[in-house]
Order: C-alpha cells, then structure tokens, then sequence
C-alpha cells in the first residue's frame, strides 16, 4: 500500500514503531530504533508511539510507569522527533489495540508464541511471567496491523515478533478477506544487538543500560564499568567485545579501523578507551540536553502534543476496527452495519 504525499505525487510509506516506557531509554534503544525512526518523519508517514500497555507486563507500579511514560515521550522530542511531522501518541490513549488484540488471539498459532525467544529470555533473567507477557507479541501485532504499518524499524531481538505479526496478518487475511497491510521489519546490520555494559543486549529491564539522559557523573560511571577481559596490557585485544561495539556506534569506518589499531597495539588500557568513549558519547549528545531541559519544564506543551497524536492515531484506528469487525461478522450495535 502507498500513500501519497499531501505535497506532490510522492511516495510516502506508513514507518511505525513503538518503544517501552520499562525503564530509561537507552544508546541501544536511540540506535537500534530511535535515530532511524527520527530520520524517517522528513521523508515518510511516520507513526511512533510509547508502548505502555506493553511496558504492564513487566512494572506494576503507577508512578513509576507515569514518570517513564512521560519521561520517554520527553526523550524521543528531545533526540529531534517532531509531533507535527509525525503521528506521536501515547498507547493507552487509543484503547481500540485491546480490542483488535482479542481479535487477532483467534487466529494465532500457539507454536509461534511458545518459541519467542525474547519471552524465554526475560524469564531466563528472572522476569514473572504473567499472560500479558507470554501474549506481548499479540498486542505487538494489533500496534502494527491498526495503523497499517508498513515498514518497522526495530533491533534483530524484535525479528521475530514482526514475523508472528506477518503471520497473524497473513491468517487474518486468508480467512476474512484483506483488511490488515502486512509490515516489512527494517533491521540495520550494524546497529542491531547493541551490547549492555555486562556484554549481554542492552535492555531496560536487564539494568545493563547506559541511559541518553541523565547526570554526567553517573553516566560516566556506567561506562566505566563496561565488562572487559583481563588480557595482559601486552598482549593484542579482542575487537568482538562490548567496549569495542559501543564505541563503535560514534565513529566512522576508518575511526573504526584506527580504534582496532589500537585494540591490536601494546599498551593499549581499556580504561583510557573507556574515558574517551564517554567524552565521544557526551559530546554526541550535548545538542539535545538543552531541548531536554525545555520539555521538562513545559510538560504541557508534551501532553498537548501527545493528545493531538492519540486523535490522529485514533482515527486511522477505528478505520481499520471496522473494517475488521465486519469482516469478522461483529457489526452491531453502535458499529457502523
Ligand atoms: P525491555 O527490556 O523492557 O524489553 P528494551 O530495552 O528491550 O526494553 P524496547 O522498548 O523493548 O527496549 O525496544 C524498543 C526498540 O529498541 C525496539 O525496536 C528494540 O528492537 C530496540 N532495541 C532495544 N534494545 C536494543 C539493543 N540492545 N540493540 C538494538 N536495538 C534495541
Ligand atoms: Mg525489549
């Protein structure tokens, strides 16, 4: 499906993606998921959301999920996405993806959840599992399919959960005729399992994240305490490690081969590397500290941009419930028969 451009016989794709409010938002979250997103709403329909439905199934405390919520719509404005430039909503303000997940668990293979890797994993780390969990990529696929998503941008750990949503929209399509436009996932190569400071993937709920925002002295703490090895100073370093892929992320390909250079160099201490990583991540950050301050002092004018959002998303919404509910045979009622 195209959309074209109020400006011209344009091509616009629908580019949606959406991001926890589980904890602070992370360098592997801005560059798995985020810088791209923010690049997309010049060129395309971009439609970005903070997934707070999906954030219940691993926080059960009010103020602490309001104060993410809030905290990670701040942070998306501040790295440059721009409400009037996009769709930028809230999950929860448009509840019809509650609805359209009851309709999409009919059609789901069961097989397919059992495998999800990213549900194993959060259990292997010690998460409860609760349905909401077990069912995330459900309501994942309902995020997806109401807004006629065509392209996501995600990191590799969400791969799978876009192919349970091709599936289920495959499925819903072959048995009530075409209502939902099947999404393509869009993983970068080199962006796409950024490494935490313990080495495994960077993930809120891990707590092995280094935060976008927040206090220089803390921040340079958690990058202090990156995970190295205790190879001999003399000796040649590994390249495959987490400090290196992390420094990875600000450099250019031949700042890369210097850094790797270096890595193979005598001498070469991780804790100097480590300082210079933080001054690079500092520095890179430093034009969006100030936008972040301005927010946080003008919450309304967030909240009003959020709610402009919800009211657009809403629409595209009910578009697609309808049309869902009457191919399924649910028009009754107050839905339009
Ligand atoms: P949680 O631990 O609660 O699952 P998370 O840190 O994994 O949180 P999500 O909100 O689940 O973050 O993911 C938001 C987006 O960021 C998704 O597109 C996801 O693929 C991407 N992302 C998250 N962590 C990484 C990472 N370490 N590397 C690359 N992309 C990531
Ligand atoms: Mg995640």
């Amino acid at each position: 499906m195209e959309t074209i451009s109020f400006y011209g016989i344009f091509p616009m794709k629908r580019v949606l993606s959406g991001i926890q409010p589980s904890g602070e938002l992370h360098l592997g979250n801005y560059f798995g998921m985020m810088s791209r997103m923010i690049k997309y709403q010049n060129e395309n329909d971009l439609f970005c959301f903070i997934v707070n439905y999906h954030a219940l199934t691993t926080i059960q405390d009010k103020d602490r999920l309001m104060n993410n919520t809030i905290n990670a719509a701040m942070d998306f404005m501040s790295l440059g996405l721009d409400p009037e430039k996009s769709t930028f909503w809230v999950q929860s303000d448009v509840p019809q993806v509650c609805e359209s997940t009851w309709l999409l668990s009919n059609v789901v293979n069961l097989g397919l959840l059992d495998r999800s890797t990213s549900y194993k994993d959060k259990l292997s780390k010690g998460l409860t599992p609760n349905l909401g969990l077990y069912s995330y990529p459900v309501l994942m696929a309902s995020d997806i399919l109401l807004f006629g998503g065509e392209i996501v941008p995600v990191g590799q750990d969400q791969k799978q959960h876009l192919e349970i949503t091709r599936d289920i929209a495959t499925r819903f399509n072959n048995i009530y005729g075409e209502v939902f436009v099947i999404p393509e996932p869009e993983i970068e190569k080199s962006t796409k399992l950024i490494p935490g400071i313990d080495g495994q993937k960077m993930s809120k709920s891990y707590g092995n994240t280094i935060p976008l925002f927040g206090e220089e002295k803390n921040i340079r703490k958690k990058f202090m305490s990156i995970v190295t090895d205790s190879t001999d100073i003399q000796k040649p370093k590994d390249t495959d490690t987490a400090l290196f892929h992390l420094f990875s992320l600000f450099l250019n390909k031949s700042e890369k081969e210097e850094l790797a250079n270096r890595f193979m160099t005598p001498g070469m201490r991780y804790g100097d590397i480590k300082k210079e990583l933080f001054e690079c991540f500092w520095s890179y950050f430093e034009p969006f500290r100030e936008k972040r301050i301005y927010l946080e002092n003008h919450k309304d004018f967030v909240f009003d941009n959020l709610k402009k959002g919800a009211e657009k998303a809403s629409l595209v919404a009910e578009g697609y419930m309808n049309k869902a509910r009457h191919a399924m045979g649910l028009n009754f009622g107050s839905t339009n028969v």
